[in-house]
């Protein structure tokens, strides 16, 4: 048996494709069953619908034997006891920096000032800061983190862009790319010794099917 964690919604539309590829389809669909197990045409494979943070940790503790996470929830979990072997390129976005539109961003860093950041991608944020030697305060948010420069709570936010809409509708700006986001494959490093021969060849489709 092979136990696949996915997140509902963006993840699970993107990785569909690829199930498919691979012979697996799906025996409900997770948006609209309450159902946390979905099974599949294939007696030998089911998947778990998990929250996106929660996949890194099923699967480093064997409730999953593999899944499918976004790099900005990797970076935050550490990776530890995971085997990444393959970046999808599915869910592809940025994580930046933002701010309100008129707020100098580059003229406070350059005084040295401390600047209040607000997200929820805090071990990302904090190393990127560090990395440019800015001084920050860290606020963690769970979600709606473009709310926080709004309101007085934070002086910027690091959170994912795609089309950078959201943070149009709520007058933000980008002013900082940290790093590219897509998702990656991750295995249970114990599956992948036990299940190779079962795992091997939905790597091997999964390779296939990427798309530049
Ligand atoms: P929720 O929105 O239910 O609180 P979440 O934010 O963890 O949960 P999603 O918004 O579905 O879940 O994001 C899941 C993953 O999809 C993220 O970890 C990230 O890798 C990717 N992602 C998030 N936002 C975008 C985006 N705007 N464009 C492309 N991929 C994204
Ligand atoms: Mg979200």
């Amino acid at each position: 048996m092979i136990t696949i964690a996915l997140s509902k919604g963006r993840i699970f539309e993107e990785t569909r494709p690829l199930l498919a590829a691979a012979g697996i389809h799906p025996a409900e669909d997770p948006e609209a069953s309450r159902k946390l197990i979905i099974l599949t045409n294939r007696e030998d494979v089911r998947l778990l619908i998990v929250r996106a943070t929660d996949v890194p940790t099923y699967v480093q503790h064997g409730g999953a034997d593999m899944g499918i996470a976004g790099k900005d929830v990797l970076i935050e979990h550490g990776g530890d006891g995971l085997y990444q072997p393959l970046d999808l390129r599915i869910a592809r976005c940025q994580m930046m920096v933002a701010v309100r539109e008129g707020y100098d961003y580059a003229g406070r860093v350059k005084e040295g000032a401390r600047i209040r950041v607000a997200t929820k991608y805090v071990n990302t944020a904090r190393e990127h800061f560090a990395s440019k030697g800015v001084h920050v305060d860290l606020i963690k948010l769970y979600g709606s983190m473009e709310l926080a420069p709004l309101v007085g709570l934070a002086d910027a936010i690091v959170d994912l862009v795609s089309t950078g809409g959201t943070l149009k509708a709520n007058g933000l700006v980008a002013v900082e790319h940290i790093t590219n986001i897509s998702s990656r494959l991750v295995v249970n490093q114990a599956s992948l010794k036990t299940k190779r021969k079962l795992l091997q060849p939905v790597f091997d489709v999964f390779a296939g099917a990427i798309k530049e």
